[in-house]
């Protein structure tokens, strides 16, 4: 699934290559995403300029000025920008057209198992249902410790659990949750209330850490969003403890335990987490 990191560095790849352009007018060749794709897609967009692409959370906003697209990548979900003649593929399920340029291109979305979703709001964003109850994004300024101190107040849940509950902040993952605890020395299944301030203080660090070092690690992939085949997957990356169950601790050489919580896979090092 993609994560934050992945839909931030789309973003990037895709405004670099179109922001400030004209939308022509959409292809819908399959509307049956997590939500349908609005008929009226071609007449909404056609002669539109393309202001600005924005980033809430895991939703990728289309400023058109009259109104917003709002995007989802959802499971598997992936955006190109290419040729508008490329032929497409089986899961190329919406082109949105690109006018000018040397040759006509299209911003297009892929999706094989279609629980991305692709809506239209017109106007305002401000309390569109997706949007209005989110907390705050990680990498901007109010989310500090005080306020991860005051979010998780007498919240029994697990800390993991607590972190990736979209209310208390957005766009932190299941890989990004785990390598974020192991980096602060917090034990996952940890209850939230039992974080001290020097905890948040740690944590509120390591995750803006961790995200920063994958889009750093995204950027070089760049190029996989203009003209190419290439699908953008996961960057390539280390983990600390992501997936590692069973191998030795990178730190310490203890042995990284697995168990789950909320269905999600759950990794720790007991030495360097151990409480
Ligand atoms: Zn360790």
């Amino acid at each position: 699934m993609p994560e934050l990191p992945e839909v931030e560095t789309t973003r990037r790849g895709i405004a670099a290559a179109i922001e400030g352009g004209r939308f022509e007018g959409a292809v819908v060749r399959d509307a049956r995403l997590r939500w349908p794709v609005p008929p009226e897609l071609d007449a909404l967009v056609a002669g539109r300029p393309l202001l600005r692409i924005w980033r809430r959370a895991k939703y990728l906003l289309f400023d058109l000025g009259h109104g917003h697209l709002i995007l989802h990548l959802g499971m598997s979900g992936s955006l190109r920008v290419v040729d508008a003649d490329t032929p497409p593929g089986k899961h190329d399920h919406v082109d949105l057209l690109l006018a000018g340029g040397e040759r006509p291109r299209a911003l297009r979305y892929r999706d094989p198992r279609r629980f991305g979703a692709l809506l239209w709001q017109p106007g305002e964003l401000q309390g569109h249902p997706l949007l209005a109850r989110l907390g705050p994004e990680p990498l901007e300024e109010g989310f500090t410790a005080a306020y991860l101190k005051a979010a998780l107040g007498r919240k029994r849940v697990a800390i993991k659990l607590a972190l990736m509950d979209n209310h208390i902040v957005v766009g932190v993952g299941n890989i990004y949750a785990n390598e974020a605890l192991f980096r602060a020395g917090i034990k996952p299944t940890r209850p939230a209330e039992k974080l001290s301030r020097a905890d948040c203080e740690r944590l509120v660090q390591t995750v803006k850490e961790t995200l920063l070092e994958a889009i750093a690690a995204g950027g070089s992939t760049l190029r996989d969003f203009v003209d190419s085949e290439g699908k953008p997957g996961y960057f390539q990356q280390r983990y600390f403890v992501y997936g590692r169950e069973a191998e030795p601790c990178l730190r310490c050489g203890e042995e990284i335990r697995q168990t789950r919580l909320g269905q999600r896979a759950t990794f720790w090092c007991p030495h360097c987490q151990p409480r």
